[in-house]
Parts: structure tokens; C-alpha cells; sequence
């Protein structure tokens, strides 16, 4: 296991329950209004909050900002081809730009997408096109309870009764999503990924693989994938994605970069006509929206995501949070996935209903007890779909440790002492888009 020690630091700071009450009441009772100062330990996401390496800020440095042709660019396309196995890179500003360069390009409106489980974006980027992004997960993903090794996984079964019934020259796509985020971050096993581009290949798609965290999946693989026991994850991890025609990623994730993404792909073709469409939304195709000290960054980061030491440390930082969670009998979502601890609200406030938002509920007692800011993924973030009301807690990479994550299980333990006191909420305001409401919307403690 991987050992730091800090060679910067940054003060955090609890502030006192009476500022948490007014900023949690000026926020809406929507932690996203809250400004970052005025929380503790920050779980919203893990998406480019996490620290960067010595190495990696060593490289910064050596950022060359030329339009075209940049010193950079070639080191970031090296470092792609080096660790995951793909020559022709199209660099984007982050993961939705990427999708956007890479769906944009292989949809038209009238067709259908499947995937293991779309990621919001991802859903957003397809529908945005015309086409019809549809699910295909294992029917275990959804149950918090369900014991299984590989819960990310693609249904097979389920795209070939899609296939059947929107005919083959409807589905030019399948994707998988590993691990697969919108299911728990649950891993999905390379023996899957075989069979899905096979799949792929039967119906002529274009398999594309999310890699957003392709080393967390890995590491899960080498654990738990009988015929890769005594893999590296670095070998696991080219495998895998060897088998797709095309990757899209987000450098927020395991890039260990605070921004950037790109669409990778075997295909020279389809790299070319990703450039087209890349020049129009993101920038020139040697550095598509990222200046080029990010390229360094992100090189430097996808090396350090596959080193053993790194990624061991991150599956175990995440797994400490989930046992010293359980040991105070909080109800989380097993087993454990990548990237984040998923509390589970209807067992805390079995009292509640849907309506009542005990999602949210939750998300706010934390923030209230302990300065913790974790997001709801339940009824109010998806409103009208029959999801399981979850409390995301998601950690950013190589920043918090033990003690933070004692903090956060004592609040947690906290709440759930005086669980049955808690009231709902309800919405004062929510924009026009239902769906993107749990971003803005405001809330109030319902009057029931
Ligand atoms: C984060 C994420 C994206 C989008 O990436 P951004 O960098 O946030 O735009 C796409 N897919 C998955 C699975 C993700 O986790």
C-alpha cells in the first residue's frame, strides 16, 4: 500500500452548529447552494477534486501552450497509447465533451444507445442527438442488499431483446460504463466486456468503453476475476479496454487531474471525423479545450492511475469509510464499489416516504451533525423512476484519510440515533428541467 505525506496544505474548518443551520437554511436545503467554505469534509463527487502528485505539478511546468503541434499534446497521446492501448486521441475539455465529440459523431436522431447503465451525461449527450438512450444492467445493480462480484455489468440478454425489437440498424452503439457509476460504482468483469463486443460486433456497432474509472475497475477485476489473479492492474486494464473501438474519459476521474477528458480510438477514420466536430465544439485537435499544462497533468496522472501501490490505497480508502460506517450500523449499499460509499435512506428513516424526499432528509442531517456534504441519488434527483432513495458519499482521490472518515461515520452514527425525529421536505422551487432539478431546486421542512 501506498504511503503520503503532505507537502501542502489546506485549513479546513467546522463551522458551528448555528452557521450550519442558517447556511443549510440559506442554501435551500440543497447542499449544492452551499458555498465550499462552509463545509468540513467535502463527498459531493470525485470528480477533479482530487490532489495531484509531486510529479504531476512537477509537470505543469513543463505545459507547452502552442495552438498546434504542442510538445504536450504528444506526450498526453503517448501516455494514452502507453497505459490504455489506443493511438489516435482527440483531447476535450473534460468527460462531456468528449461524449459530446463522440456521440455527436456516431448518432443520428431516430437511433437507439445502449449501455450498461448511462451516466447523466452520458443519457444527456445521446437524447441530445435524437436517439434513445437505453439501459441494460444486470437486474442485481439495483438491489443495495444483493451480494455479487461483478454488479456493473452489461445484460446481454437485455440488449439483444432491445436489439429484437428496434432491429439492428437502429442500434449503431453499445457502451459500457466501467465501473459502472450510476450502479453504485459497481465493477463489470472483462469477461463481460468480451461478450459485449462480440455483441457489438454481431449487430455492426461501434463498442465504445466509458473508461472514466478503467483503473478502480481493474483493481476490482484482479481481486475478484479468477483468470486474472496474478494480473498487474496496468495489464488488466489494457486488456479491457483493448476490446472496445473507442473510449471516451474524463481526466476528472482516473486521469487524477482536476480537468480535461478525450475520446480515444483504434480507428483512424473515426478519429478523423471525431477532429471535425472536436474543432467546432472543443478546439484544435492538439489540445481541444485544455491548455497544455492540463495535458501534462493528465499524462502524468493516467500513469500514476494504474501504479498498484496508488490504486490498492484508493479501493481501500473507500472501503475503511464503509467498515467504520457499518460498525456504527449505518445501512450502506454492499458490497462496496469504486469510488464512493452509498448510504442507503429508507433504512435510516424507515418513517419516510418517497415523497418526503429522505434522501435529501439524510443529506442535510449530515451536513447539519457534521459539516459532511454527500449528494442524494433518489427521488428527488430522478424524479418519477423507481429508484432506490441512496446517499452518495464519494471520495476525491488522495485527499482526505482516517480521521477524516471517522468524522464522517461518527455524524453519520449521529443521525442515526435520532433518526425517527426526522421530518421531510419538500420543494419551494425547482427550474424548468425536472430533471436537472437536484442541481438548483430549493427545498423547505414539508409542513405535513
Ligand atoms: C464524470 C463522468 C462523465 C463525464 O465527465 P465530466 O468530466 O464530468 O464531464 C462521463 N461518464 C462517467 C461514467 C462519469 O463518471
Amino acid at each position: 500500500m501506498v504511503h503520503y505525506k503532505s507537502t501542502m496544505v489546506e485549513p479546513i474548518d467546522l463551522p458551528s452548529r448555528g452557521d450550519r443551520e442558517r447556511a443549510l437554511e440559506e442554501a435551500g436545503y440543497n447542499v449544492f447552494n452551499l458555498d465550499a467554505e462552509d463545509v468540513f469534509i467535502d463527498l459531493l463527487t470525485d470528480s477533479g477534486t482530487g490532489t495531484m502528485s509531486e510529479d504531476q505539478w512537477a509537470a505543469l511546468l513543463r505545459g507547452d501552450e502552442s495552438y498546434a503541434g504542442s510538445k504536450s499534446f504528444r506526450r498526453l497521446e503517448a501516455a494514452v497509447d502507453d497505459v490504455m492501448g489506443f493511438p489516435h486521441v482527440v483531447p476535450a475539455h473534460q468527460g462531456r465533451g468528449a461524449e459530446n465529440v463522440l456521440y455527436g459523431t456516431l448518432l443520428e436522431e431516430g437511433d437507439v444507445a445502449l449501455n450498461n447503465t448511462h451516466f447523466d451525461t452520458t443519457r444527456a449527450h445521446v437524447a441530445n442527438q435524437g436517439a434513445d438512450p437505453i439501459d441494460c444492467p444486470v437486474e442485481v445493480a439495483t438491489d443495495p442488499g444483493a451480494p455479487g462480484d461483478f454488479k456493473g455489468d452489461f445484460s446481454i440478454e437485455r440488449g439483444r431483446e432491445v436489439v429484437e425489437e428496434v432491429g439492428t440498424d437502429r442500434v449503431p452503439v453499445v457502451i459500457q460504463t466501467i465501473t459502472n457509476n450510476s450502479a453504485a460504482g459497481q465493477p463489470v468483469s472483462v469477461e463481460n466486456t468480451r461478450r459485449v463486443a462480440e455483441f457489438a460486433d454481431e449487430i455492426d456497432a461501434t463498442f465504445v468503453i466509458d473508461a472514466c474509472r478503467f483503473a478502480e475497475n481493474a483493481y476490482f477485476v484482479t481481486e475478484r476475476e479468477a483468470e486474472y489473479a496474478e494480473a498487474s492492474v496496468a495489464d488488466v486494464a489494457r486488456e479491457q479496454l483493448g476490446y472496445a473501438d473507442a473510449l471516451v474519459m474524463s481526466g476528472k476521474k482516473d486521469g487524477l487531474s482536476n480537468v480535461g477528458g478525450f475520446v480515444a480510438t483504434q480507428d483512424e477514420a473515426l478519429a478523423d471525423r471525431c477532429k471535425q466536430r472536436a474543432i467546432l465544439y472543443e478546439g484544435f485537435p492538439t489540445y481541444g479545450g485544455m491548455a497544455g499544462r492540463d495535458m501534462e497533468a493528465l499524462a502524468v496522472g493516467l500513469r500514476e492511475a494504474v501504479e498498484e501501490a496508488y490504486v490498492a490505497d484508493r479501493i481501500e480508502g473507500i472501503r475503511t469509510l464503509a467498515s467504520l460506517l457499518e460498525d456504527r450500523d449505518v445501512p450502506v449499499y454492499t458490497p462496496t464499489g469504486g469510488h464512493a460509499v452509498y448510504l442507503d435512506a429508507e433504512a435510516v428513516f424507515p418513517h419516510l416516504e418517497s415523497s418526503d424526499f429522505p434522501g435529501q432528509v439524510l443529506v442535510c442531517e449530515l451536513y447539519r451533525e457534521g459539516g459532511v456534504r454527500g449528494v442524494e441519488l433518489g427521488s428527488f434527483a430522478f424524479p418519477g423512476t423507481d429508484r432506490p432513495e441512496l446517499v452518495r458519499l464519494a471520495v476525491p482521490r488522495r485527499t482526505y484519510h482516517r480521521e477524516h472518515f471517522e468524522h464522517v461515520a461518527d455524524a453519520a452514527a449521529a443521525v442515526l440515533e435520532r433518526a425517527d425525529e426526522a421530518t421531510g421536505l419538500e420543494i419551494k422551487r425547482e427550474p424548468e428541467v425536472p430533471e436537472l432539478r437536484h442541481f438548483t431546486a430549493e427545498l423547505e421542512p414539508s409542513s405535513r
